[in-house]
């Protein structure tokens, strides 16, 4: 084959895995919201159908050729065609790893724990739960070792979340911020500063909060042609292609913040998914870089944006007008206090922007002994709650708001709870490189996202995976990753909200 021709394969190859993505992406999608409930055997089957197809077609004799062919053209290839190849190859020898059979006896464990998982948690019984555990941290503990026999197993899984990670500079991470999110912590506890945040929690109404999620659509400014907003119960970005991105919330009748701030930190998500660049967008080079970059787009929108006094305040006339009745006493500065206080909780999802990282703190410390072999799956729960008591302070009542409260190990995922620290971190960095160019308060103010949008869309959206995520910190910034903005920010903000001692 010529050149051109091996490039043509390559990229057809490409899309038409990606299509098979779409496809599959859809089902599952729909399934999570409009599908009936009784369609779900046979939506599996059509599911299990179609990845076969796409595995037959991934991991086929054909496509190492191809591979082979591209390995011996490389230095001709264009950039963006180089990178693809690389990042194709580097996923494609890791996959045939693995043998076939533990893959597939790897999908039935998870899809059964999954469902022993949502029992367990429903049933408050770690025990039940606890057989399955242990046998994915058995599995995961072997796959790392396919993967790379000569790195500890949870080095291996840091780096498949946030390549480029590892224990070494994870622990450097939470090293610098425990200390200091701690003793902050500590010191709001004792601040003579209450916030009253209960009128979030009056009645309401689906219909309004729902009114309420599309303006904020709007002043985040997503192509309706192109990203839609549905429910489910758990939100999530379901990026299928640069033209059709799907964010979700969850309505909480009784708390009106929680789904405003599912749809900005969804929002995000979508963003980055709708910015990627035409170069790229057919290829296996889209949809965003790792796992923590994603977060830190998520969380941009989420909490520096959308938590900013500016955002509140651009944004509550219309709040007020949308929730007349409940909202008619509050003033902006009430609700900017209400939604920034910090209280350590038992659940991270529900977490403030404070005591959130200590929720992941936790979660990290604990996989590591675990993928280490030095604590057992039977002793988690008493480990959690010790340190829960020792990081925030509270007792933790029962497992379900304990050690069952996530369903990321139910799905083997060690590992990629620290990307949603990182990921909050790298965001707090772009943050302070951004306000050098772009005066970031006043665009806010007016609730104009478009320059801040502009900013990161030229420097990470539109390039996908082109650069690896520790180099797209690097690329926006001019610096390596360094969590002391992130310590900066909180410290800053939170001390202005309970005017703590300097
Ligand atoms: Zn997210």
């Amino acid at each position: 084959m010529d050149t051109g021709k091996t490039v043509e394969a390559f990229k057809a190859l490409q899309k038409k895995l990606k299509n098979y993505n779409y496809a599959m992406g859809v089902i599952s999608v729909d399934g999570d919201t409009a599908a009936p409930s009784g369609s779900y055997a046979e939506r599996g089957e059509v599911l299990g159908m179609l990845t076969e197809a796409y595995l037959g077609i991934y991991l086929s004799e054909d496509t190492e050729r191809l591979l082979e062919s591209l390995e011996e053209i490389k230095d001709e290839l264009d950039s963006v065609t180089r990178k693809e190849y690389e990042h194709f190859s580097k996923l494609f020898y890791k996959e045939k790893k693995i043998p076939v059979e533990e893959q597939v006896a790897f999908s039935t464990l998870v899809n059964e724990a999954g469902a022993i998982w949502h029992q367990a948690k429903e049933e408050n019984n770690f025990e039940l739960f606890r057989p399955y555990l242990e046998k994915l941290v058995e599995n995961q503990r072997r796959f790392a070792g396919y993967y790379a026999s000569d790195k500890a197993p949870y080095d291996v899984w840091l780096d498949e979340f946030e390549p480029g990670m590892n224990m070494e500079k994870t622990d450097a991470f939470f090293d610098a911020i425990k200390e200091p999110l701690i003793s902050l912590v500590k010191k709001i506890s004792e601040s003579r500063v209450k916030i009253d945040a209960s009128f979030l929690h009056q009645n309401y109404p689906k219909a309004e909060q729902a009114k309420w999620s599309e303006y904020l659509m709007e002043v985040l400014q997503m192509d309706k042609r192109y990203s839609s907003l549905g429910e489910t119960e758990h939100p999530f970005t379901a990026g299928f292609s640069k033209h059709d991105v799907r964010i979700t919330t969850h309505y909480y009748e009784d708390d009106v913040a929680s789904s405003m701030f599912s749809v900005l930190h969804e929002g995000g998500h979508g963003i980055y998914e709708l910015g990627i660049g035409d170069d790229i967008k057919d290829g296996c080079l889209s949809g965003g870089t790792s796992s923590a970059v994603h977060e830190s787009q998520s969380r941009f929108f989420e909490n520096y944006i959308g938590r900013s006094r500016e955002f509140i305040y651009a944004v509550y006339p219309k709040m007020q007008e949308i929730f007349s009745e409940q909202l008619k006493n509050v003033t902006a500065e009430q609700m900017y206090l209400a939604v920034n206080e910090a209280k350590p909780s038992l659940i991270r999802t529900e977490a403030d922007e404070l005591t959130y990282a200590i929720h992941i703190l936790i979660r990290y410390e604990i996989e590591k002994k675990l993928l280490a072999g030095e604590t057992e799956v039977k002793d988690l729960p008493a480990l959690w709650n010790r340190m829960y008591k020792e990081y925030l302070g509270v007792d933790v009542p029962d497992d379900r708001q304990g050690v069952l409260q996530d369903s990321h190990w139910s799905g083997g995922m060690f590992g990629y709870f620290p990307t949603y620290a990182i990921g909050s971190a790298y965001g707090a960095q772009l943050l302070a490189k951004m306000k050098e160019t772009v005066d970031v308060e006043a665009c806010v103010s007016k609730a104009d996202l478009g320059p801040i949008k502009e900013w990161l869309g030229a420097r990470i959206h539109e390039k996908g995976w082109m650069l690896d995520p520790g180099d797209v910190i690097k690329a926006c910034t001019g610096q390596e990753f360094n969590p002391q903005y992130f310590i900066d920010y909180l410290t800053r903000k939170y001390s202005e909200i309970y005017q703590l001692e300097k």
